[in-house]
């Protein structure tokens, strides 16, 4: 059977208010709502989600959030539990944005989050990529070890409930040093099901979805998919111009 595309939006620190939000998320859920070859998420801001989740209708199109804690409960101010998010029908969480490294959360404290997120049902899209490229190839070690230590403890029974990101920092954001080309993305993508399939099974390998995240947009999301053999797209500022996010999606409807 043909996999469904998977198509997430990550909204960051934005939009600046919840009449904005609620905007945006109806205008992207009906786009989304007419794309059967694809699952589309949404991750919002925290304060966002659980009015965005009256705005869910049906199954192409799922809410997310952009972190979670690996505490269960009590006294940790400030922090949102993955029973919390279950609670408001948050079917999937990022884990592990480089961003969220930048701040300083390491794999350590990474893997916490994915076995928590992943123990109760909530796919958990963790992220993974070097800042920089170097001629000798030390950033796929570096990969390597992001990826495993990101995982470990994590149940093998669970590992369907994982999403792979491979987000080069270099890609992302305003501050890119340049767009990935496709060969950049399927060295990466074949690399990491490699170290999939070596450190648990084929199976678990074949199985994962590898997603690519790094300044896409409406013309350079066709040469992913085609070029990269990539199972999706981790969107950040094109997820919240809907006419942009739009074209992506159709891209992802027909590839
Ligand atoms: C991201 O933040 O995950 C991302 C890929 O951002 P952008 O698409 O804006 O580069």
């Amino acid at each position: 059977m043909k996999q469904k595309k998977i198509i997430i939006g990550n909204w960051k620190m934005t939009p600046k208010s919840l009449v904005e939000a609620r905007a945006i998320f109806q205008n992207n859920r009906s786009v989304a709502g007419k794309m059967k070859n694809v699952q589309t998420v949404m991750c919002a801001p925290y304060v966002y989600l659980s009015d965005l989740k009256k705005l869910v209708t049906g199954h192409r199109c799922a809410l997310g959030a952009q972190d979670v804690s690996f505490e269960i409960e009590d006294a940790h101010t400030g922090e949102i539990s993955t029973n919390q998010l279950k609670s408001v029908g948050v079917q999937y969480v990022i884990v592990g944005h480089s961003e969220r490294r930048a701040m300083g959360e390491s794999n350590e404290l990474i893997s916490k989050k994915v076995v928590a997120a992943t123990k109760v049902g909530i796919i958990t899209v963790l992220c993974i990529g070097e800042k920089e490229r170097d001629d000798e190839g030390e950033y796929t070690k570096f990969v390597k070890t992001q990826l495993l230590e990101s995982l470990a403890g994590v149940a093998k029974k669970n590992m369907k409930n994982l999403v792979i990101a491979y987000e080069p920092v270099w890609a992302i954001g305003k501050k890119a040093k340049r767009e990935a080309s496709p060969e950049d993305v399927l060295e990466m993508s074949i690399f990491i099901r490699k170290v999939l399939s070596d450190a648990y099974d084929k199976k678990v390998s074949d199985m994962m979805p590898i997603l690519y995240g790094g300044s896409i947009n409406q013309k350079n999301a066709t040469g992913f998919f085609i070029g990269g053999e990539i199972d999706g797209l981790l969107v950040g500022r094109a997820s919240l111009k809907p006419a942009v996010f739009t074209k992506i999606l159709n891209i992802a409807n027909e590839v």
